[in-house]
């Protein structure tokens, strides 16, 4: 533990009112080896920046009282609420490819569990909380910007129905922090079903700690999620659920442009939640190869790569398994290949349940938007083709998607002239798609609508974040995020107030956009 003097335990008075029950802290229980207890940083000056109202409502915590002095200074860090047992989280990860056998949170404490109102168990952590023994070079910091843009887009994936970490509130420390110019300091206190992620296994797996590791695995396994009977199949249960969950997981980034920008194995949960805010933005017009993240000089996580990539993350999370899965090794690689082969298949019904909902096609199972039909031969070869069409002309992805419904309702103009060279292309693909929306008898009204809540109109556009996160870094203006947000954590309902949100950026202000990592 280190210096215990930073921060203060508040009384217990104060903390239930803020947390009301009690914490539970099941990771320190049971996953001995698998942290080091510490202690936040306490900060000179806390100021709440945002609160998640709703969130904190669906923790079963008080807004409120999270509000007031006392609850602030816990979401700072300076005061450990009774009952919380702080930790750094140890993990090893691939980064860019390469091991790193020893990373864990440099940055963030996990403070412990809460009880939802739905009874699910979610994690609490701060992040920007000072140093750790696994801080390596970093100053332990977070920025107020990256805390913004992780709050921010966090939001946007939630309205849009996409598993995430989420952000309970942002504050200010007083401090700056020393980026390439000095910055306001900030800590997030970030809400998750489960911080544990595929770097978690690598980091006793490395270390051949056969026993950590099934306790690990076995912490994993446990409820909500189905527990399959008999040893063997367990582990390879659970890579198979770790495999369906990252499977639809990444087929949604996809459906909406997302792009994570830094899918390290460190960073990807195996709850299928999305973490990590860094680097990700928002493709624009639609290219498979684009990337903005400064230091993915590769294309390694390029937009398209996305896919792939989780499957190669999902083979090192096979390799952590086998021990438990097959004492005999041969055949713990055989099964566990077997399972991560299949990830291109979920992924690739995953992605076609998400095209025949964009755009209006039966689904699979005949339940979806259209569903007087279920998915027709057709209906593959359609999406494809669109694709094809947008990239030829870099046609907006948000947009070449949401005027699809304006052209159903007899507007074709808005969509046809998102195109230049493919324009007749793509006048020839629109008469067959609605030949095929109409050849099953739907309704396109109907279609047009369902279309809509599946197609958003207003997605975080990086140059809108951007000037949201630069007002509130440099002018102290919180105003442009808070519009913002509302706007993006209402994404689907078209309003002509917020139409310079639905609007792409220049092209020019895209073409040299840049995200950076780790800031
Ligand atoms: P990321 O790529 O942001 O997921 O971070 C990779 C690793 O670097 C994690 O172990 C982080 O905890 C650590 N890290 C990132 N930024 C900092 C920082 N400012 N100080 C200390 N550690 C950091
Ligand atoms: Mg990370």
């Amino acid at each position: 533990m280190n210096d215990p003097g930073s921060a203060v335990a508040a009384s217990a008075a104060a903390a239930r009112a803020v947390w009301g029950a009690a914490f539970d802290n099941s990771y320190a229980r049971d996953l001995e080896g698998a942290y080091v207890a510490w202690t936040p940083q306490a900060w000179p000056r806390p100021t709440l920046v945002r609160l998640n109202g709703g969130l904190a409502e669906e923790l079963g915590l008080s807004p409120a009282a999270l509000a007031t002095a006392e609850g602030v200074a816990m979401l700072a860090g300076n005061v450990v609420p009774p009952g919380a047992q702080p930790l750094a989280q140890t993990y090893a990860g691939h980064q860019f490819g390469g091991l790193s056998p020893q990373l864990g949170d440099g940055r963030a404490l996990l403070l412990g569990e809460v009880i939802d109102r739905y009874g699910q168990r979610r994690d609490i952590a701060l992040k920007g909380s000072g140093r750790t023994p696994f801080s390596r070079g970093g100053d332990g910091r977070a920025a107020l910007g990256p805390v913004l843009r992780e709050y921010l887009v966090g939001e946007a994936m939630h309205a849009m129905g996409i598993p995430t970490t989420r952000a309970l509130a942002a504050v200010t420390t007083g401090d700056t922090v020393q980026r390439d110019r000095r910055l306001p300091g900030a800590v997030l206190t970030r809400v998750a079903a489960s911080h544990i992620r595929v770097g978690t296994f690598q980091f006793f797996a490395i270390r051949h700690d056969a026993a950590s590791l099934r306790r690990l695995a076995d912490y994993t396994i446990a409820p909500p999620y189905p527990q399959p009977a008999g040893d063997t199949h367990r582990y390879l249960e659970l890579l198979r659920a770790v495999s369906r969950r990252q499977a639809r997981l990444v087929a949604r980034w996809m459906g909406i442009g997302f792009i994570h920008g830094v899918m390290n194995t460190d960073n990807m949960t195996v709850s299928g939640e999305t973490i990590d805010y860094g680097p990700c933005a928002f493709i624009e017009g639609y290219d498979p190869a684009t990337v903005f993240s400064s230091i993915d000089t590769g294309g390694r996580y390029a937009y398209g790569n996305q896919p792939g990539i989780a499957q190669w993350n999902l083979a090192r999370f096979a390799e952590c398994l086998l021990p438990l899965i097959d004492d005999d090794a041969d055949r713990a690689v055989e099964r566990a290949t077997t399972v991560v082969r299949e990830f291109a298949s979920l992924y690739e019904s995953a992605w076609r349940e998400v095209l025949r909902a964009k755009l209006g096609l039966g689904s699979a199972d005949g339940d979806g938007p259209g569903d007087d039909g279920g998915a027709a031969p057709d209906d593959g070869a359609l999406a494809d083709e669109l694709l094809v069409l947008l990239a030829r002309d870099r046609v907006d992805f948000t947009l070449g998607f949401r005027d699809l419904s304006a052209a159903l309702r007899g507007d074709d103009d808005r969509w046809l002239g998102r195109f230049a060279s493919a324009r007749t292309d793509a006048q020839a693909w629109l008469s067959r798609w609605q030949a095929q929306i109409g050849s099953a008898g739907r309704n396109p009204d109907a279609v047009a609508s369902a279309m809509e809540l599946v197609n958003p109109l207003y997605i975080p556009r990086n140059h809108q974040v951007e000037a949201a996160l630069a007002a509130a870094t440099d002018h102290d203006d919180l105003a442009p995020f808070e519009r913002l947000l509302a706007v993006v954590a209402d994404p689907y309902a078209e309003r002509a107030a917020d139409a310079a949100y639905a609007e792409p950026a220049p092209a020019e202000q895209t073409a040299c956009y840049q995200t950076f990592c780790g800031t």
